[in-house]
């Protein structure tokens, strides 16, 4: 299974995808930076759309945000073992990688980007050893609360489960391989982007 995902088969006319798992605490702004990874560089990376459980929040689309599900409709994904991963995340719901959708975009040699939380990128790693394992820090701990209260999207209930998971979250980044400072989503985008080697296509003109 590790050999099918990874492409470590050669796809003629395909260049071996890869797999980068991106984790990191709440609210530090992984869903942003992988946003703008996939908006600016669809032609070589593609993001993975999470199974959850949990309710929509005002302005997401099923199917781009998340894929929002039953529980029955996430029991029946197990059951098949149509998910990669998954985690109940936040004590709250049940988040989950949806298999064939990774897989065929790594056999169609995309950088396939998995964004997700710590207790998936443990199973990813152990699934797939040869995976790239990136943590999203942020600059303090204060800064983290103030992202976190910033977005509004948390009652104080849900704000403080989230924040003692975050304490644990923090504790596992020397685990990664590489570790990116979100500070300013731009720069962080950028690191994310050398790290993965992506390249822009150039016109072949010469500067004039
Ligand atoms: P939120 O509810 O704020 O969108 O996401 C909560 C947490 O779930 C985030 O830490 C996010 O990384 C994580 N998450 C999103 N999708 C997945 C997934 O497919 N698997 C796992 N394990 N965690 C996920």
């Amino acid at each position: 299974m590790a050999a099918e995902i990874l492409g470590t088969h050669d796809t003629p006319g395909t260049g071996p995808g890869s797999l980068t798992v991106v984790s990191g605490p709440t609210a530090v702004g992984k869903g942003t930076v992988c946003a703008k990874l996939r908006e600016d560089w669809s032609d070589q990376v593609w993001v993975s759309v999470s199974a959850t459980t949990r309710q929509p929040r005002p302005g997401e689309i099923d199917g781009v945000h998340y894929l929002f599900v039953s529980d029955d409709e996430f029991d029946q994904m197990i059951a098949n073992d149509d998910l990669l991963e998954w985690a109940v995340v936040h004590k709250a719901a049940r988040y989950g990688t949806p298999r064939r959708p990774a897989v065929d975009a790594v056999a169609a040699g995309k950088q396939v980007i998995l964004e997700i939380d710590l207790q998936g990128a443990r199973q990813v790693k152990r699934s797939y050893p040869q995976a790239r394992m990136v943590f999203l820090d942020p600059p303090s701990w204060d800064e983290l609360v103030r992202r976190l209260v910033g977005r509004g999207t948390e009652g104080p209930e849900e704000r403080e489960r989230r924040l003692a998971t975050a304490r644990e979250e923090l504790a596992a980044k020397p685990s990664f391989d590489h570790v990116i400072v979100n500070g300013e989503v731009g720069q962080a985008v950028d690191d994310l982007v050398g790290l993965l080697g992506l390249q822009r296509a150039t016109s072949g003109r010469p500067i004039a």
